[in-house]
């Protein structure tokens, strides 16, 4: 065991080794880290003579569809064999996986994640918290295996950075992570390609809801604090869906003089999504951890159970409790 109570990459490689069928397990609300993490590694070990089947609660997200693999990810599967070890990816607690995720023996468990607060609930937890993805933890174990790095799994891996880092814009984006980028693209993954997927696929119906969005946003500048909300009416109006919400915060983020972005999304009764981004002053993972959600420094998440305005007023409490104190009143929609 190392320092933090995890495995040694040693340990990963000889129980990745010693078993020969495997899920590959990504969280509810998939992003590219979770889904291309999964992917390169689930095709690393079927180069091996693996037998590698994917679980994933929601839908692969239009955007990810291009990934290679991505057409096997599956809600249900028929008895898996009795020896499967189940591996998770970018998720800091198995609830993340969801409701419908297949009992697994937690003896054969493998947990591989960059979050900060990991619970460590797998029998080997191999967690990297300095890793800009969850897709370059699994690169390290690639590499460790000693398996070919095609340029199938090198556009999985350039996936999981792009999606960390916002196109090589956030803060982790470190000179290694240039290098290792440079790498992958080397190795035949189409960076142009992941942008195009990925960043420049809008929907007209998304783009029409982020107008909706920024036009309702409100912004207490004495705490730096941007906001604003969805809900199901305003989907309905544009014709989009849960998934065409997913740039919204990132546009309140860049905002002069904002230092946390919070996008509510009243999207399902009784619940209301919470995004928090933050400049860099502030831990939105604290933020998001009085709600019992989590993430990362800059970028986190929680679910309140309840109504939008209830899930404004904690919000508003948690930020308080973390030193901001925002001034958070009216419900924009
Ligand atoms: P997003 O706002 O894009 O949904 O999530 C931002 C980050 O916070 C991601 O790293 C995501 O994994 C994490 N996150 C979002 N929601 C939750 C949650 O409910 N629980 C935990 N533990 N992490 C979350
Ligand atoms: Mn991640």
């Amino acid at each position: 065991m190392s320092a933090e109570g995890g495995a040694t990459l040693e340990q990963v490689v000889t129980a990745l080794c010693e078993h020969e069928s495997f899920v590959m397990v990504s969280h509810v609300k998939p992003d590219g880290d979770t889904l291309g993490a999964g992917l390169a590694l689930g095709l690393g070990l079927k180069q091996l003579g693996k037998r590698v089947a994917y679980f994933q609660q929601d839908p692969v997200p239009r955007n990810l569809r291009f990934l290679p693999d991505a057409g096997a990810v599956r809600r249900e599967f028929g008895t898996l064999p009795e020896r499967t070890m189940f591996c998770f990816f970018d998720m800091s607690d198995v609830a993340r996986a969801g409701p419908f995720l297949p009992p697994f023996d937690p003896a054969r468990s493998l947990n591989v994640d960059h979050h900060l607060g990991n619970t460590r609930f797998a029998a080997l937890n191999y967690i990297l918290e300095t890793e800009a993805s969850t897709g370059t933890v699994v690169l390290r174990i690639l590499q460790a295996l000693g398996t070919a790095m095609t340029p199938q799994i090198a556009e999985c891996i350039l996936t999981t950075v792009m999606t960390d880092t916002g196109a090589f814009m956030h803060s982790n984006t470190t000179p290694d992570v240039l290098r290792t980028s440079a790498r992958l693209m080397e190795a035949g993954a189409d960076k142009e390609r992941i942008t195009r997927e990925i960043f420049a696929n809008k929907r007209f119906s998304a783009q029409r809801l982020m107008g909706e969005a920024l036009a309702r946003m409100r912004f207490d500048q004495e705490a730096g604090v941007v906001w604003t909300a969805v809900d199901a009416q305003m989907l309905a109006q544009c014709e989009a869906d849960a998934e065409d919400t997913e740039d919204i915060v990132q546009q309140l983020r860049v905002i002069d003089g904002c230092k946390v972005a919070v996008l509510f999304k009243a999207v399902e009764p009784g619940e209301v999504r919470v995004s928090l981004r933050s400049n860099g002053e502030v831990n939105v993972q604290c933020v998001a951890a009085h709600l019992g959600g989590g993430g990362h420094f800059r970028a986190a998440g929680c679910t309140f159970e309840g109504a939008l305005d209830g899930a404004v007023t904690a919000i508003a409490e948690a930020l308080r409790a973390e030193g901001v104190a925002a001034k958070m009143p009216a419900v924009p929609v």
